[in-house]
C-alpha cells in the first residue's frame, strides 16, 4: 500500500460541501475584496491564535515583509534569522536592503536556542525572526528576554499548543506571521496569509501597509503593498478554522504512532522543545544515511522529502551574506534530514508500513 508524504485531501472531504457553498455565496454576494468574510476570519483567527488582532494579507512571505515593515526594519538593519528554513523566512530582509544575520539551530529540534540568537546580536540588529520549524515551537520567551523585537514565523505551527494552553503566534513576540498555503496546517485553496499581534498600532501599521499605505483610499501615508488576502480564500478558511485542533490532533497521533512502531530505534525523531505539543507540519526524522533511506522508502511506494538540503545561507542570491558563527546544527540537520508521510490522517497501519521499511534498511 503506498503512503503519500502529505495528504491534504482527505481532511478536506467531510467539508467539502460546506466550503462549496461558502464559494458559492461569496460569489452571489459579489463582495471579493475586504468585506465581512475578511473581516470574520481575521476575528476568528486572532481569537484562535490567543491575540487581540490578525490582519489577512497576500500569502506567508508577504506577512513576514509588512511585519519587518511594521517595525521599522530598513536598509542597514540587521535582522537575525536561521538559515535552516524555507527561503521565504529570510528573503523579505534582503527585499527591504536590510542584512540576514544567520543563527544556528538545534538539529534535534530544528529551532534556534536563545543562546544561538544571543550569539549573533549586534548593536545593528533591529529584529529577530525565529522560525517554529515543522510545528515544533522556539522559546519565544527567552528570545524576547533577549530585548530585540521578535517576529514569530509560525507559517508550519498552525494547531501547535503548549503545555500552558498558549499557541504559536502568542507568544509575547511583537508580531507573529502565517501561511495559509494550500499544503500548510490550515490551507487555503490559493495564496493568504494573516499577522498577528497584540499591540494595535503594529495592527493598525499592517493595515495601512497592505493596502498602498491607506486608510481611506485617498490619502496615501506611505509607499506601502497590494497584498491582501480575498474573501473568497477568508471563507474558505473559515470553514477549515473550526477543525483544525481535530487535525492538529491527527497529526500529534501520527507522530506518536510512529514512536510506538519503535522508529526512534531506528533513525533520531524530531524533539519537541519543553512544553510544545507540536501540530507536526512535517514529521522530519534524522539519519547518517537519508539517502539511502529515500531510496528504499521510493522502491516501497513511501513518499519522502529531504528539506532544505541547501541552507539558505548557501543559496546562490544569500552569497552577500556571509555567516558570522559556525552553523554546525544547520549544516548537520540539512545533511541529514529526512521527511516521512504525516498527515491529520495517516493512522497506525501506514505508520507500521513506514517503520517496517526504514527498518529493511541493511546494517551499515
Ligand atoms: C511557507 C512558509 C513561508 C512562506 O509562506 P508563503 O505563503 O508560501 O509565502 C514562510 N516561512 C516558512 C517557514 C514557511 O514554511
Amino acid at each position: 500500500m503506498a503512503v503519500p508524504l502529505f495528504n491534504t485531501a482527505a481532511p478536506l472531504e467531510p467539508i467539502d460541501a460546506e466550503i462549496r457553498a461558502k464559494v458559492n455565496e461569496i460569489i452571489d454576494s459579489k463582495r471579493f475584496i475586504f468585506g465581512p468574510e475578511v473581516e470574520a476570519f481575521e476575528r476568528e483567527f486572532a481569537a484562535y491564535v490567543g491575540t487581540a488582532h490578525a490582519v489577512g494579507v497576500a500569502n506567508g512571505t508577504d506577512a513576514l515583509l509588512l511585519a519587518l515593515r511594521a517595525l521599522g526594519v530598513g536598509p542597514g538593519d540587521e535582522v537575525v534569522v536561521p538559515s535552516f528554513t524555507f527561503y521565504a523566512s529570510a528573503e523579505p530582509i534582503a527585499l527591504l536592503g536590510a542584512i540576514p544575520v544567520w543563527c544556528d539551530i538545534d538539529p534535534t529540534t530544528f529551532v534556534s536556542t536563545a543562546e544561538q540568537v544571543r550569539e549573533v546580536l549586534t548593536p545593528l540588529t533591529k529584529a529577530v525572526i525565529a522560525v517554529h520549524l515543522f510545528g515544533n515551537v522556539a522559546p519565544i520567551d527567552e528570545i524576547v528576554a533577549l530585548g530585540v523585537p521578535v517576529i514569530e514565523d509560525a507559517a508550519q505551527a498552525a494547531g501547535t499548543i503548549l503545555a500552558d494552553g498558549r499557541r504559536p503566534g502568542a507568544l509575547g513576540s511583537a508580531l507573529a506571521t502565517f501561511s495559509f498555503f494550500p499544503s500548510k496546517n490550515l490551507g487555503a485553496f490559493g495564496d493568504g496569509g494573516a499577522v498577528t499581534t497584540d499591540d494595535a498600532d503594529l495592527a493598525d501599521k499592517i493595515q495601512t501597509l497592505r493596502f498602498h499605505g491607506s486608510k481611506d483610499k485617498r490619502t496615501f501615508t506611505e509607499v506601502g503593498h497590494n497584498s491582501r488576502l480575498d474573501a473568497l480564500q477568508a471563507g474558505i478558511l473559515r470553514v477549515q478554522l473550526p477543525h483544525l485542533d481535530t487535525w492538529a490532533d491527527g497529526r500529534r497521533a501520527a507522530g506518536q504512532a510512529y514512536e510506538d512502531a519503535g522508529l526512534g530505534e531506528l533513525v533520531s525523531l524530531p524533539v519537541p522543545t519543553p512544553g510544545a505539543a507540536p501540530a507536526w507540519h512535517l514529521y522530519v526524522v534524522r539519519s547518517e544515511r537519508a539517502d539511502e533511506l529515500v531510496s528504499i522508502l521510493k522502491d516501497a511506494n513511501i513518499g519522502t522529502a529531504a528539506y532544505y538540503r541547501v541552507p539558505v545561507h548557501r543559496q546562490p542570491a544569500m552569497r552577500g551574506y556571509v555567516p558570522t558563527v559556525d552553523l554546525a546544527g544547520t549544516e548537520e540537520a540539512s545533511r541529514t534530514n529526512l521527511a516521512i508521510p504525516m498527515s491529520p490522517v495517516l493512522t497506525r497501519a501506514q505508520a507500521d508500513e513506514v517503520v517496517a521499511a526504514v527498518g529493511a534498511l541493511a546494517p551499515a
